[in-house]
């Protein structure tokens, strides 16, 4: 279908580009392949499998009242509660239409032709759409063990680069770079190249991390004006379908991104929502320890089944399986999406998010039949 389209003039970086591929929507398998959407598991995209916090769904029903007017362009409720969470002024904070909208902001108030952005391989692919759509050069770094090298990347920061991009834990492959190593990489990028490139720490599973791992990352924002973190209501605190995400900065960098954002990024009812989610400990508690017994689940089922993968700091796990794009096929028909991941370089592994209980056995029961075959 869509190999009949033929792409318009554009520049050559945005003809360059190859779309992001979204984890397959539930409503589209079933209509391919003719099944029950009911009977569908979807492990695709990383999403909270409780669903949305009880307490958002009742902020959002007193915000719908109010959606004939604008949304508050300056997100005062939101940046008064994120300002209170990590003892920040406002002018420290920028929200987004998801972090996703974070990282373009970045890349939009950041990047030009002439200029490029490191990331790695194997790590989230938005750093580089981001960076191609800007006309700027993108600079991929080697993986270790599908993580970060932080000495490559250091490295590999040319005269022209402006941004580097760490995913912390990383997407698609779950690895997780220390808070010891993060600082040392912010003191030698700080003390190679001043305030010219910027660390845009993206820590969209942060939440997910045992609290042994977890680390003060807006500390270190108070100490590098060079240094963004990036979080989002997307993941533990189940509010992906709402989009909205922040930005913890000092005021110099925050106020580059408060010069390129959409007045109205953020919408009425995920300000909302993403304030009574903030506050609700509970569910962050419940998301968490959900998590952890579903990524026993099904690390103990991939070495049942002699499957290696990456142990993985998030809420999904990598599982290698040879032939992905087969296997990937065969889930399907059986009703459960996963995530292919031969776009980030990976094309014998899938990517599956970590479900409730009776999902992540619905596909480790798939998997199983499939490998069998
Ligand atoms: C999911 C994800 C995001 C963005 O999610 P939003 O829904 O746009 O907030 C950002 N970074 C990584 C690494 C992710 O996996």
């Amino acid at each position: 279908m869509t190999s009949a389209i033929k792409p318009l003039i554009a520049p050559a970086h945005i003809s360059a580009i190859a779309p992001y591929q979204a984890g397959k929507p539930i409503e589209e398998l079933a209509r391919e392949f003719g099944l029950d959407p009911a009977g569908i598991v979807k492990l695709a995209s990383n999403e909270n499998p409780l669903g949305m916090p009880e307490t958002a769904r009742a902020a959002l029903a007193g915000a719908a009242a109010t959606l004939a007017r604008y949304p508050d362009p300056n997100g005062y409720d939101l940046k008064v509660a994120l300002g209170q969470r990590y003892g920040v002024p406002m002018n420290w904070l920028t929200l987004g239409n998801g972090s996703n909208d974070i990282l373009e902001i970045a890349a939009l108030a950041l990047l030009e032709p002439g200029a490029s952005a490191v990331y790695a391989q194997h790590s989230f692919v938005v750093y580089r759409l981001a960076t191609q759509a800007r006309g700027a050069r993108h600079i991929q770094v080697p993986a270790v063990d599908y993580g970060h090298d932080l000495d490559a990347m250091f490295d590999a920061i040319a005269d022209d680069t402006r941004v580097v991009f760490i995913a912390n834990p990383n997407n698609p492959t779950g690895t997780f770079v220390t808070g010891d190593d993060v600082a040392a990489f912010l003191a030698r990028v700080r003390q190679a190249h001043g305030e010219r490139v910027i660390v845009v720490l993206d820590e969209a599973y942060n939440e997910y991390l045992d609290p042994d791992l977890r680390f003060d990352s807006v500390a270190l924002v108070r100490q590098y004006p060079n240094l963004l973190v990036s979080r989002t209501f997307s993941k533990a605190y189940g509010l992906a379908g709402l989009r909205v995400g922040y930005a913890v900065a000092q005021p110099g960098l925050t106020d580059l991104l408060n010069r390129v954002r959409q007045p109205f990024n953020v919408n009425t009812l995920a300000q909302a929502a993403a304030i009574a989610a903030l506050e609700d400990a509970a569910f962050l508690a419940r998301s968490y320890e959900l998590n952890k017994a579903g990524k026993q689940q099904l690390c103990q089922a991939f070495d049942t089944l002699s499957l290696r993968y990456v142990p993985s700091f998030g809420n999904f796990v990598l599982v290698h399986v040879g032939d992905a794009a087969r296997i990937n096929l065969e889930l399907l028909k059986r009703g459960v999406i996963v995530r292919p991941v031969a776009g980030d370089g990976l094309p014998e592994w899938l990517r599956v998010t970590i479900g409730l209980p009776e999902e992540n056995q619905r596909f480790i029961a798939a998997l199983t039949d499939v490998l069998a075959t």
